[in-house]
């Protein structure tokens, strides 16, 4: 009897576990745009595009390349919504004796699998997913009986693993990390490269024309011009090495009015949709020190963030899940403002990181993290209503890594299992590492009175609130000796701006 192998439209990798497992002559393969998936949160219409688009391309090569492929479009009144529904669908067609999977990007979709052995009586074998090198595993074996799970010592085993810019078991350079190079603000110079565009193809189009009337979404469509198959991602990859890895670890922390991108890859998207792999990702960036044209600073800041915080990211995720995404640590109560999803606040940052999120489903790591990530996390939202944006708005957002990257990295919410102290910043930090400030309607510079930038009276309510469970953490002692420098008057006068932005957030 053949054997059903389920491919997931985020496992578009030539080398995904269930086809090296399958027989492209005798089983059958199992695809679906599912409504379940559309719906649950309200995506960014480009990333339903995207996913779509790439899962019929790939759809298209698994057939060329021989597979027998049962393919489920999206219709908006269909019975099929789930997972599940699909594979009863296919199981009530004919027979199997066996369901074959790779291990899914969200413990919601892995619940469901973990049924179907008993729904469908077929036994169900769960592979793992070749879209990262760390297995989980090897990531339990990492973290078992550390006190901290601290990303920098996760990432000096991979470089180890993966021999990544290392010498005779020595990081290049003698430093394994050169973040601190990484922070220069951007005043035009160099040029920002544009990132490569490609004009939506007949099966681009042929997928926006299936959704229109049906899905909405979230942001604009227009301007859409994401890789939408393995061969323009390989070209982005090239087109970013080329162009933008050379500055991309001086720029790395910069933001500017003008530039969406600065020197960052716009790769995120194709890597977690498998169109891109992790080794060859690195690959390329590494060849281009070894080519001498790109700096060490640069390449090695890339290939961290890829081995090292991508796999982290994903080791802590299914560690830690179920229980992760309720958690709520710091008690936060504030629900997340509406203007996040219009963009319409006066408060430039979050106006530009916001209405460039609508444009182009994408933000860069600094504005995901200083400006709507600090906004979030000193204003006090709960972090389930700022996890469920951030899973929206993005095309490079799933469970697996938008959850630990909001819920820990930002918002503080599992107590510092992830990050050591929480990211929070006034306005200054802004100031430092953007233009935004200078076209800004309040003043940076001063904290009370009606044109005081928000965000300083909300960073010094927050650390005041949360005095108890931050003071005494070392790499906190500096701000809190700061709080102490101000007068009970000044401490009064921030906490009613505070107080009084939280009540009128939607017109702030
Ligand atoms: P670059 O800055 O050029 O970085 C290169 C690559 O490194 C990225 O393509 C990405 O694959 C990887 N990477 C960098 N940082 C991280 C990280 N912290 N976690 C995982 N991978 C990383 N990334 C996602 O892929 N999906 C998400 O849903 C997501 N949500 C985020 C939410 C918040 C609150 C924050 C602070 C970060 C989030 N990130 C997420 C991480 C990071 O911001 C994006 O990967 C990055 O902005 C993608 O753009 P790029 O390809 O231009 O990245
Ligand atoms: Fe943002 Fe404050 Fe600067 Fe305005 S002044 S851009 S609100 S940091």
């Amino acid at each position: 009897m053949a054997k059903l192998g389920v491919i997931f439209g985020d496992q578009l990798n030539t080398d995904n576990s269930v086809l090296r497992a399958l027989d492209s002559s005798a089983d059958f393969l199992l695809m679906g745009e599912l409504a379940d998936e559309v719906e649950y949160v309200q995506h960014h219409i480009q990333k339903i595009v995207l996913i779509f688009s790439a899962m019929r391309h790939f759809k298209q090569e698994l057939s060329d390349a021989g597979w027998s492929i049962q393919y489920h479009r999206y219709e908006s009144d269909s019975k099929v919504v789930s997972f599940t529904d699909l594979v009863a669908a296919a199981v009530e067609e004919q027979r199997f004796d066996e369901i074959v999977v790779s291990w899914p990007g969200e413990y919601r979709v892995l619940e469901q699998i973990r049924r179907w052995e008993k729904q469908f009586d077929v036994p169900v074998t769960l592979l793992p997913d070749s879209r990262f090198i760390c297995p989980l595993d090897e990531f339990d074996r990492w973290a078992e009986g550390r006190k901290q799970l601290r990303m920098e010592f996760f990432y000096r085993e991979m470089r180890k693993k993966t021999g990544y810019l290392m010498v005779e078991g020595k990081p290049v350079g003698g430093q394994w990390n050169f973040d601190k190079d990484n922070r220069k603000t951007w005043k035009g110079d160099p040029e920002a490269p544009s990132p490569m565009s490609f004009t939506p193809d007949e099966i681009v189009e042929e997928v926006i024309s299936d959704l229109e009337g049906h899905v909405e979404g979230f942001g604009e469509l227009e301007g859409f011009d994401w890789p939408v198959t393995r061969t323009q991602a390989r070209q982005a990859l090239s087109h970013f090495v080329r162009r933008a890895l050379p500055n991309y670890g001086d720029y790395q922390d910069a933001m500017h009015t003008d530039e969406d991108y600065l020197f960052h890859a716009r790769l995120s998207s194709s890597l977690n949709l498998g169109l891109l792999g992790v080794e060859e990702v690195c690959d390329a960036v590494e060849q281009a020190w070894k080519d001498e044209q790109a700096p060490l600073n640069a390449v090695e800041g890339f290939i961290r963030q890829v081995i090292g915080w991508r796999e982290y990211i994903r080791g802590i995720y299914w560690r830690e899940m179920p229980d992760y995404a309720q958690r709520n640590a710091l008690e936060n109560s504030q629900p997340l403002p509406e203007w996040y999803w219009s963009g319409e606040t006066r408060m430039q940052c979050l106006r530009s990181a916001i209405q460039a999120t609508r444009r182009n489903a994408y933000a860069h790591h600094i504005q995901r993290l200083m400006v709507t990530g600090n906004f979030a996390l000193i204003f006090g939202v709960v972090p389930k209503e700022i996890c469920d944006w951030y899973l929206a708005v993005y095309t490079d957002a799933y469970d697996w890594v938008e959850l630990p990257n909001t819920l820990g990295m930002v918002m503080h919410a599992d107590g510092g299992l992830l990050a050591s102290k929480p990211y929070a910043a006034s306005g200054k930090y802004i100031q430092r590492m953007s233009n935004y400030c200078s076209s800004c309607p309040y003043s940076v510079t001063r904290t009370v009175g009606e044109e005081a930038c928000p965000l300083n009276s909300l960073y010094w309510d927050f650390l005041i609130r949360h005095r108890e469970r931050f003071e005494a953490n070392p790499r906190m002692k500096m701000m809190y000796r700061n709080v102490d420098r101000k007068d009970d008057q000044e401490l009064d006068d921030i906490q009613t701006r505070a107080a009084w932005i939280r009540e009128n957030i939607e017109r702030v």
